[in-house]
């Protein structure tokens, strides 16, 4: 069911949870600002999710609220996660679904990052 972005933050959704540790992760990198970990659920054969240390709904509250340090350590986290991927050459798709018509399902900022293969079109038409 997908959430409503303006509804202010849920400390116990289930990336906050493994933010502080209390669900297990498959970690792909992590600095002060950002957590990257592959996606439970991959729907490429790279699916990595990046999210921001500081509790943020959406890409919309992030961009609004956020310092300009974290959204700089973040998309250079994001960007730094697909070169060690070795996702550049054969190139990649981002992708930050924003509530109910994006069809967010979780309550705190993740980025998708997909490669591997071709992905064909944007959205299914
Ligand atoms: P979105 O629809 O953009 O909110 O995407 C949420 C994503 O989180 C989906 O691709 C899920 O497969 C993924 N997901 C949900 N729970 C977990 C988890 N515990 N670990 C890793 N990925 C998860």
């Amino acid at each position: 069911m997908p959430i409503d972005a303006t509804k202010p933050y849920d400390e116990s959704n289930i990336f906050a949870r493994i933010l502080r540790g209390e669900l297990p992760c498959t970690k792909v990198y992590e600095n002060e600002f950002a957590l990257a970990f592959n996606d439970i659920k991959p729907a490429a054969p790279v699916h990595i999710l990046v999210i921001p240390k500081g509790p943020y709904v959406s890409w919309d509250d992030f961009s609004a609220r956020g310092s300009a340090e974290e959204i700089a350590g973040f998309v250079k986290a994001v960007g730094h996660v697909a070169r060690e991927a070795g996702l550049v050459e054969p190139g990649y798709r981002l992708l930050a679904n924003v509530g109910m018509n994006g069809g967010q399902e979780v309550p705190h900022l993740h980025v998708h990052i997909f490669g591997g293969a071709g992905l064909g079109p944007m959205l299914a038409r």
